[in-house]
Parts: C-alpha cells; sequence; structure tokens
C-alpha cells in the first residue's frame, strides 16, 4: 500500500466547490487503498487579508502574534475539507501543526521545522483514516504558534512526507507541472516531465513561486520523491529528480526565474581600502537584513563604489542605515532604486558548455536592454535589469534558448 503525502495550495482549496472537489479526489485515492496525509493552504488570498487586518490596527505587529493569526487560515480548510471527506463516507481527521507535532525553532514568520512527531499520524493511518495536517504553521519548544514563511506549506507536505518515509509527496496546484518560466508570463512555456533539486533549487531561489525553496532543500536532502502536478487536471505533472547521469545530453538552459522582490542600493565615493565593504555591509547584516547581489567597483579617482540588492520590503531601513553609514565613511552619496528586476536562467547544462552568458548578454543587447548587475553560480546566471523590461526579458530569452521546443 503506497504512502501518499498530497498538498493542496491556496487556489485548489479556494472556494467550497473547490474543498468539494478536492475531497472527492481524496475520497477516490483512499478507495483506491492509498495510504493518505494531505496538507492544505489556507484559502487563496486568505493569508494577505489576515495581513491587512493586522495592518489596519498596527504597523509593526509582533511577529509572534502574526503567527497566531495567519495560521488560523489553515486550521479553516483542514477542518471544511474533513467535512467534506465525512460526508463522502470517508474516515479523515484535521491536526493543525502543533498537534501533530511539528516542532519548529522560534523564529516567528519563518520557523524552521525541527521534528515531527508521526505517531499520531501513523496511528491514524492504521486505522484506514485519511489525515489531514494544517500547512505552513508548527510549534516551538515552549508551545508558541509559529509559521513557515510565505508558501510555506510545500515545506509542511515534503518534511512530513520525510518523516513518514512516503512513497511520494505531491503538490497539487493550479498548474500542471513546472514549466521552463512562469506560464503567466510566457504562454509559450513547456511543462517539464522532469527537473533536477539542484534546478528547481535554483529556480525556487531565483523567484519561481510554484514551489517554496525551502520546501525543495528538504526533498533534496532526505530525498523525498517530489511531483509538482495540477488539482484541476489529471497528468503526471513534473517529477523533481536527483541528476540522472545516463542523461547524457543535459539542456544548456532548463527554465528562467525572475523576480521583482528586490531593490537596489549604491553607496559611492568611499576608500578603497580593506575593512570598507565590512563596513557597510556588516550593519546590515547585523539588522538581519539579506544581502543577495553586491558588486564592487573602483572609479578613476581611486574611490570604491559598493551596489547591493535587498528584499523591497527592507529598503527603507537598508536605506536609513546606509546614510548612516555614508556619513561616517564621509561617502559622496547614497542611491536607491526600488524599480528593478532579477532575471535568471537556469540549467545543470551550463557547467560543461562555454558562452551562455555571452549569449544571454547578446539577446538583452538586441533587445535594448540595458544590465545593471550580474551574478552567476555553476548553474545560474541572473541580471538585474530594469523592472519595466522584465517580461520583455524573459519573453526573449525563452525564444532565444528555444525553451518553448522539446528537445
Ligand atoms: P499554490 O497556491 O498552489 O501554492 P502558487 O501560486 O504558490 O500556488 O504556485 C503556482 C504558481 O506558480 C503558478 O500559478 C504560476 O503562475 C507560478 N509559477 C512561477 N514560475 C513557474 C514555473 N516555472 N512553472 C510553473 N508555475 C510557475
Ligand atoms: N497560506 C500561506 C501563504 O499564503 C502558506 C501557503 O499557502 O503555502 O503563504
Ligand atoms: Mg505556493
Amino acid at each position: 500500500m503506497a504512502l501518499l503525502v498530497q498538498k493542496y495550495g491556496g487556489t485548489s482549496v479556494g472556494s467550497i466547490e473547490r474543498i468539494q472537489a478536492v475531497a472527492e479526489k481524496v475520497a477516490l485515492a483512499h478507495a483506491q487503498g492509498q495510504q493518505l496525509v494531505v496538507t492544505l493552504s489556507a484559502m487563496s488570498g486568505e493569508t494577505n487579508r489576515l495581513i491587512a487586518l493586522a495592518g489596519e490596527l498596527h504597523d509593526k505587529p509582533s511577529a509572534r502574534e502574526m503567527d497566531v493569526l495567519l495560521s488560523t487560515g489553515e486550521q479553516v480548510t483542514i477542518a471544511l475539507l474533513c467535512i467534506a471527506l465525512e460526508k463522502l463516507g470517508v474516515d479523515a481527521r484535521s491536526y493543525t501543526g502543533g498537534q501533530v507535532t511539528i516542532l519548529t525553532d522560534s523564529a516567528y514568520g519563518k520557523a524552521r521545522i525541527q521534528d515531527i512527531d508521526g505517531h499520531r499520524v501513523h496511528a491514524d493511518l492504521a486505522a484506514g483514516r485519511v489525515v489531514v495536517v494544517a500547512g505552513f504553521q508548527g510549534i516551538d519548544g515552549d508551545g508558541n504558534i509559529t509559521t513557515l514563511g510565505r508558501g510555506g506549506s510545500d515545506t509542511t507536505a515534503v518534511a512530513l512526507a520525510a518523516a513518514l518515509k512516503a512513497d511520494e509527496c505531491q503538490i497539487y496546484t493550479d498548474v500542471d507541472g513546472v514549466y521552463t518560466t512562469d506560464p503567466r508570463v510566457v504562454p509559450e512555456a513547456r511543462r517539464l516531465d522532469a527537473i533536477t533539486f539542484e534546478e528547481m533549487i535554483e529556480m525556487a531561489s531565483q523567484g519561481s513561486k510554484v514551489l517554496q525553496i525551502r520546501a525543495v532543500e528538504f526533498a533534496g536532502k532526505y530525498a523525498v520523491p517530489l511531483r509538482v502536478m495540477s488539482s484541476f487536471v489529471d497528468g503526471p505533472g513534473t517529477l523533481i529528480t536527483l541528476e540522472d547521469d545516463e542523461q547524457m545530453e543535459k539542456p544548456v538552459v532548463s527554465g528562467i526565474a525572475f523576480n521583482r522582490d528586490e531593490a537596489k542600493l549604491t553607496i559611492r565615493g568611499i576608500p578603497d581600502q580593506p575593512g570598507v565593504a565590512a563596513k557597510v555591509l556588516g550593519p546590515i547584516s547585523e539588522a538581519n537584513i539579506e544581502v543577495d547581489v553586491i558588486v564592487q567597483n573602483v572609479a578613476k579617482d581611486n574611490s570604491a563604489s559598493i551596489t547591493f540588492t535587498v528584499h523591497r520590503n527592507d529598503l527603507d531601513q537598508t536605506e536609513v542605515l546606509l546614510r548612516a553609514i555614508a556619513d561616517e565613511l564621509g561617502a559622496e552619496a547614497v542611491h536607491a532604486d526600488s524599480k528593478i528586476a532579477k532575471v535568471s536562467i537556469v540549467g545543470v547544462g551550463m557547467r560543461s558548455h562555454a558562452g551562455v552568458a555571452a549569449r544571454m548578454f547578446e539577446c538583452l543587447a538586441s533587445e535594448g536592454i540595458n544590465i545593471q548587475l550580474i551574478t552567476t553560480s555553476e548553474i545560474k546566471i541572473a541580471v538585474v535589469i530594469e523592472e519595466r523590461y522584465l517580461e520583455l526579458a524573459v519573453r526573449a530569452l525563452h525564444a532565444k534558448y528555444e525553451l518553448d521546443v522539446q528537445k
């Protein structure tokens, strides 16, 4: 008997009709003899609605209370699904993260799962029940409710699959798999039958929100077979695989990711001396602000400049810090720009091919798109460009690398 962990995202449980449809799908798999652990997101829009409610009362509510608030969205859907299953004659039980127990650290809003106690789940499965677990939430060692970061239900699913040693973790969403790029931006995007964990981690970290990055990291670490599929239409979806060495000819570029969540800051006219980068970036990391791309330049007059990107939500705070640092160092100027976007091409085949970056830059140049920053890894090249050119850049690169054509 196969043990499956299935996760249904926000749109898949976005209305009573959709919850009914998920219940029917679950009931069918259960009737076919599969053991099922189902984890759910809140109804689409609900988490944002709750954030907005808190925002009406306080502009900086405490992270602890936000987690108590946000975890309620998933408690609604798990109960509704069990009620729908009950009506279909399927024995099912819902559990919050704290009830399972999904133990996390205490980093409210971005907690990490430390341990899952599978006893209760195993007992229910053994009794023939479907187990429904709230996604996105856990509990810390002191009994406080925590949440795992936006999109965190994916991570709940993978962590449950790892802890329960499930045969497969299936992420049901509103697309029928992982595409060469977001199909909402490029209609010609093509579904991939398979993608390696490494590539999926890069895609997710560069902005493809189809899977939360932590979920992919977790699945790679514990070798959880992971599949993305549609809750609306049947199909094979996309399997996230360990790299297949037998497949000799790997595509140079497998996918294109992008994100509009970053902002760029520059500090100009600082001394070109050892320790200056640490002085500029130290206080920013001390404030717990994550820095992404960093570039340092030296001008003709031997003064240096440092440009870096942070999450847009952190822009204001970073600018304040940077201006203080600028005063201290006697810098010439500080400049902040939120109208940027990052586009990345990703592919394991890049390792064994030269000239990939040059082709990417030529393609962007031929569209008249200026590149502001460049960063690379072994299997990724990312550029920061003006935000208004983002969709043009993604479409042009998708065509350039012929990602719409099955190879
Ligand atoms: P859920 O609510 O089910 O978790 P998400 O909105 O988090 O769903 O993720 C699904 C969405 O991810 C799709 O609707 C699609 O627009 C977007 N997406 C971004 N990049 C990709 C990609 N490479 N392949 C498929 N979908 C992608
Ligand atoms: N409901 C949460 C969110 O909107 C978690 C999730 O959907 O995975 O981010
Ligand atoms: Mg999601």
